[in-house]
């Protein structure tokens, strides 16, 4: 094999592609890694884990408020934002270096450049071609900005530039209600400054259990929700926007622009391969395949699936699958976190969704209030709940959906139980840790 040529190339080392590359190394593949930017891609650099470290700042500064109820009084606590950034920074560093540990290990050659298709088995980096018998593009996503009006103005950030703010805004307009605006509206409202969330749809989070969606506006107390409200034009102190036709507008520092991401398909060369796609993404099959057969798509690339996890499971898919193994990506029990405060978690069907494919179904809903960890460690004041959704004739389960503790680390039990396609009296046979708020799960299945 001479020196350019490889089994895999990968464009992009996100949570897509380093896991590619990690799975196809250790089937002693050679491989080579092409990154324009940083090890980790969105998820680690500006995504995932810098706004969860900020999350983690600000849930700590708000637990000291709190403290009181516990034993444990405490004046005088500061947030500061300096430190919490350099904590970001640190986390991002040291795990970038884990990726770049795992790469070596796994004798993936990382490469520094953009990456352009000149064909359908090769590419193009700083002048210099490498073929490979598959490539697996990883690109990932962009922030979309809207072409609103004053939106170029300097105050008006995407996700990107608010991770590295060095100041504290004293009032923030979040355009967007979606999983990103909803994280940031809890970060700024925690740490004190005036947030509002302006959506242009009746509701925030749409593709949520209704029931928690309620519970998560009732919980964010300090957060004013503008729904159903279409922004006009965005000034130097306010944002103005549209309700049933009149105009209003709030109050605004900064403003943190959360309608979306794009798939960056820009220069990729997609043409000159015969990659098909559309303004969603590169088109796939269930094995991330393109119409191309050398070349996979996998991650945000792709418009299926906008989650790290997600990302790293199709990375798995088209790893296997190329090299002769057998598996397909299922998107029926991926589950979701939003590490807002309060947490939110879900997979499978909504009761929203069970019913609009005419499904049957019965509903649970327990309050973790029930469960003797909640209280002890959340106090008398917080709520959250579970809410089980089951098909009413086979008793499988569809769905599990909650808000409230850290629901994000007991998604994954209901994404097994909705994978192996439990029936509720399976799910009751299950011994499940006592006191643990994850008990609240199966008192719920116990109700049905
Ligand atoms: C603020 C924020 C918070 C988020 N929080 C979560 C969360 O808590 N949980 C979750 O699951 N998801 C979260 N996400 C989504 C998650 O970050 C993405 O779903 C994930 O990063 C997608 O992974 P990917 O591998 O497809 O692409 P990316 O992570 O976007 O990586 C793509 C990489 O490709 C590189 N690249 C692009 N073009 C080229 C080229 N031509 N040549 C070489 N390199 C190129 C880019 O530089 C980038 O490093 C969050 C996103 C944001 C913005």
């Amino acid at each position: 094999m001479s020196s350019n040529s490889y089994d895999l190339i990968i464009i992009g080392a996100g949570p897509g592609g380093y896991i590619a590359a990690e799975r196809a190394g250790a089937l002693g593949k050679r491989v080579l890694l092409i990154e324009k930017e940083y090890l980790g891609g969105v998820c680690l650099n500006w995504g995932c884990i810098p706004s969860k470290a900020l999350l983690h700042s600000a849930k700590l500064y708000e637990h000291t408020h709190n403290a009181s109820q516990f034993g444990v009084d405490i004046q005088g606590a500061v947030y500061n934002l300096e430190k919490a950034m350099s904590w970001k920074t640190n986390v991002i560093d040291t795990l970038r270096k884990g990726i770049a540990y795992k790469m070596k290990s796994h004798k993936v050659e990382v490469l520094n450049g953009t990456a352009t298709l000149t064909g359908p088995r090769s590419v193009e980096v700083n002048g210099d071609s490498y073929t490979s018998d598959y490539i697996i593009l990883a690109t990932g996503s962009s922030p979309v900005v809207p072409p609103i009006p004053g939106a170029d103005q300097s105050h008006v950030m995407t996700s990107n530039e608010v991770l590295s703010i060095d100041t504290l805004p004293s009032s923030i307009a979040i355009i967007g209600g979606g999983v990103i605006g909803m994280e940031f509206a809890s970060f700024f409202s925690m740490v004190g400054v005036k947030v509002s969330v302006i959506e242009m749809l009746p509701d925030i989070l749409p593709f949520l259990d209704g029931d928690i969606t309620k519970l998560m506006k009732r919980s964010m107390k300090g957060v004013d929700f503008k729904l159903g409200c279409k922004v006009e034009r965005i000034e130097s102190d306010s944002v103005v926007y549209s309700r049933d036709g009149a105009e209003e507008s709030v109050e605004a520092d900064a403003v943190l622009l959360a309608i979306g991401r794009k798939p960056n398909i820009d220069g990729l060369g997609l043409e000159a391969a015969g990659v098909e796609f559309d303004r969603f993404g590169v088109k796939v099959s269930d094995t991330l395949r393109t119409n191309i057969p050398s070349i996979y798509a996998i991650g945000d690339l792709n418009g299926k699936s906008q989650l790290a996890h997600s990302a790293s499971r199709m990375g798995e898919v088209a790893v296997k699958t190329m090299f002769g193994g057998t598996d397909r990506m299922r998107y029926h029990a991926i589950p979701l976190a939003i590490f807002s405060n309060p947490e939110i978690a879900g997979c499978g069907l909504t009761e929203a969704q069970a019913k609009e494919q005419g499904i049957d179904v019965d509903v649970a809903m327990m309050t973790m209030k029930a469960s003797g960890r909640f209280l002890v460690e959340h106090g008398a004041d917080e709520n959250g709940s579970v809410k089980v959704i089951v098909d009413r004739s086979s008793r499988v389960l569809l769905g599990v959906y909650m808000i409230g503790g850290m629901c994000s680390e007991m998604i994954h039990a209901a994404a097994t139980m909705i994978e192996a396609e439990l029936r509720v009296q399976d799910i009751q046979e299950i011994v499940f840790p006592h006191p643990t708020v994850a008990e609240v799960m199966k008192d719920a299945f116990w109700s049905l």
